[in-house]
């Protein structure tokens, strides 16, 4: 059964504006949405203004809009998710970080790392090895969700510090979890990216906050989640104003037990076609064993993702979690090669 919401009801617009429509045009369009009790997102692509009137506007009529100086076409949303629809970007969302890595573009971005920080000089060698690799992010957990609350936590301030300093020596980004909200303030300082881990993606009162900041988050798939809950999760980070989303496909639960998650390829070109958000593979928990990441790396890239993020330790026998999922250093390398040969087959790059 499709999830049926309240929100699938709402009256929700979209006006696109004309190439050459004038400010003037789409601040008058602007205020009527207003008018009509809508909450309005605006994005502008490379030439195109889309408006997007989302809430519970009075009753109104698309036609009106059409006839507006300087509006395309105005027509109403039926879907669920309204801001994460690909009508909204049509070209799709590209994130441009600090030091100039672009995600959504051509290039696939490489983000790659131990599943937890342990330790400085197991942190400072994945960055290296990380780097020499080929990625742009360095990933790393300082905050853990583990299934056992017996089982190693976390690092908490102390890894985000680690995190920062070796990104910097080497020259990379850091993505890193945020678990609750009273994280986001201590995290800012130190990371580039948040990561919603996968049993935080429907924490709507995290990802309502993570809407009001303004810094890039990647959000997972839920372990049993669908791909319009999916959709109507990032709703909840867009709906903020934060348009800076990537989503990531990470296994899902299904009756197969021989890996440790179903790696949901199809999820990715499902995701590209349905929305504008740059859309990520994570097979390393999505198979949950090292040998078979390789292969789903390669096919999540050939199904369309706009990046990997993979779990690579200096000596996964001694890592703190999920040393059976880590990729040995030198596999991360021989990957990334395939990726530079595989990419160019599906108009892509790997740097
Ligand atoms: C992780 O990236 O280490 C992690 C905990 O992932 P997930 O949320 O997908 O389980
Ligand atoms: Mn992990």
């Amino acid at each position: 059964m499709p999830l049926q919401t309240a929100a699938a009801k709402e009256s929700t617009m979209i006006v696109a504006m004309q190439d050459q429509a004038t400010e003037e045009n789409i601040q008058h369009v602007i205020e009527r949405m207003v008018d009509l009790g809508f909450n309005v997102h605006r994005t502008t692509g490379t030439q195109q203004t889309i408006l997007a009137g989302v809430g519970k506007p009075t009753e109104f009529d698309v036609t009106e809009f059409k006839v507006l100086a300087g509006v395309q076409d105005a027509y109403r949303i039926t879907q669920p998710y309204k801001l994460a629809g690909r009508k909204f970007r049509p070209e799709g969302t590209t994130i441009t970080f600090p030091n100039g890595v672009v995600v959504g573009g051509k290039e696939v971005t490489i983000m790659a790392g131990p599943c937890s920080v342990e330790s400085r000089e197991q942190i400072l060698l994945s960055a290296q090895q990380v780097k020499a690799a080929g990625a742009q992010f360095l990933r790393g957990g300082a905050y853990k969700p583990r299934s056992s609350p017996y089982s190693f936590q976390g690092m908490g301030v102390e890894g985000l510090k680690l995190l920062r300093e070796v990104a910097d020596m080497t020259g990379l980004l850091v993505i890193t979890e945020v678990m609750e909200i009273s994280q986001i303030e201590v995290m800012l300082p130190y990371i580039d990216c948040f990561q919603v881990g996968a049993r935080n993606m429907q924490n709507f009162n995290l990802l309502r906050e993570l809407g009001h900041v303004r810094k890039p988050v990647l959000m997972k798939r839920g372990i049993a989640a669908t791909i319009e809950e999916v959709l109507l999760s990032a709703e909840y980070i867009l709906s903020g104003g934060n348009y800076d989303l990537m989503l990531c496909e990470r296994g899902i639960r299904t009756y197969e037990t021989y890996t440790r998650n179903t790696m949901d390829i199809s999820a990715i070109p499902v995701l590209k076609k349905l929305t504008h958000l740059p859309v990520f593979g994570d097979p390393s928990h999505g198979v949950g064993i090292r040998d078979f990441v390789p292969p789903m790396a390669l096919a999540s890239v050939a199904a369309g993702a706009d990046g990997l993020l993979m779990e690579m330790h200096p000596n996964p026998d001694k890592a703190m979690s999920d040393g059976a999922q880590s990729l040995f250093p030198e596999q991360l390398e021989k990957l990334v090669a395939q990726l530079r040969a595989l990419a160019p087959v599906v108009g892509r790059t790997v740097a």
